[in-house]
């Protein structure tokens, strides 16, 4: 006992009891800066994926068309200031409801994922590439004039043409209908745009499918 005496007397000498308690709040407030911080990671990561889930379509993770109304118009403001072109190309899988009918939805999601996977394994980092809705997408495609976009959408249409989506048992394959638009020639602003890429996807479906399909130039070309 007088050896813990003496110890305690060492201690205290050498201020260790006090340091001890130094250590202990400096603990505390580490480890509230440490929550403090994961609480502020958590809340930046929420806040992206927030962002994700407005921007980007969950079955592809392709963007959405939200995104694509915001960017077109952006694009395009950029397209006049830089004097460049900007393609829109419309695609939309042929007789994507009999995959449907015939596999059930499932496989056609799985044929959806497949589509977009290849889109953009086809796409270069600046285009823009879109689920516009159900079996349909959108690519905005900027610097790319109409020759060059038409080319690109033949490599999609034939690559597109060669896949096949295992699903299970089942091994299945479609084909794509592209419509294709350029700013300055086909359209003026983002609607004008893309109703005439959507025009030609109807002219490409209607003549046939698995084809592609240019926009009519408009009557009074716009100026760059
Ligand atoms: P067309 O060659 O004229 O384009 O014919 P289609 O059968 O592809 O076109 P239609 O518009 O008749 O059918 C599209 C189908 O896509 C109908 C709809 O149920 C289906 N669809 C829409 N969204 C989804 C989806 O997220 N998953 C699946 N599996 N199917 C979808
Ligand atoms: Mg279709
Ligand atoms: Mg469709």
């Amino acid at each position: 006992r007088a050896a813990a005496a003496d110890l305690d007397g060492v201690a205290d000498h050498l201020g260790v009891g006090r340091l001890t308690d130094h250590r202990r709040i400096e603990e505390a407030a580490r480890l509230a800066n440490d929550h403090l911080l994961s609480q502020l990671g958590e809340n930046q990561r929420l806040q992206l994926a927030l962002q994700e889930q407005a921007t980007r379509d969950p079955l592809t993770g392709l963007f959405n068309r939200r995104y694509l109304d915001e960017t077109l118009e952006r694009e395009i403001a950029r397209a006049i200031r830089e004097g460049y072109p900007v393609t829109v190309m419309m695609l939309d899988i042929d007789h994507f409801k009999r995959i449907n009918d015939t596999y059930g939805h499932l496989a056609g999601d799985e044929m959806l994922r497949v589509a977009a996977r290849l889109l953009l394994a086809h796409a270069r980092q600046e285009d823009i590439v879109c689920r516009f809705g159900g079996e349909e997408f959108a690519i905005v495609l900027p610097k790319m004039p109409l020759e060059t976009a038409a080319q690109r959408a033949e490599l999609w249409r034939c690559e597109f043409e060669a896949e096949r989506v295992v699903f299970g048992s089942f091994v299945l394959q479609a084909t794509i209908s592209i419509g294709i638009a350029a700013f300055p020639g086909n359209g003026r602003t983002r609607d004008e745009l893309i109703d005439a890429a959507d025009h030609a996807l109807y002219e490409a479906k209607s003549e046939g499918r698995n084809r592609i399909r240019m926009a009519a130039a408009l009557a009074v070309p716009a100026a760059l």
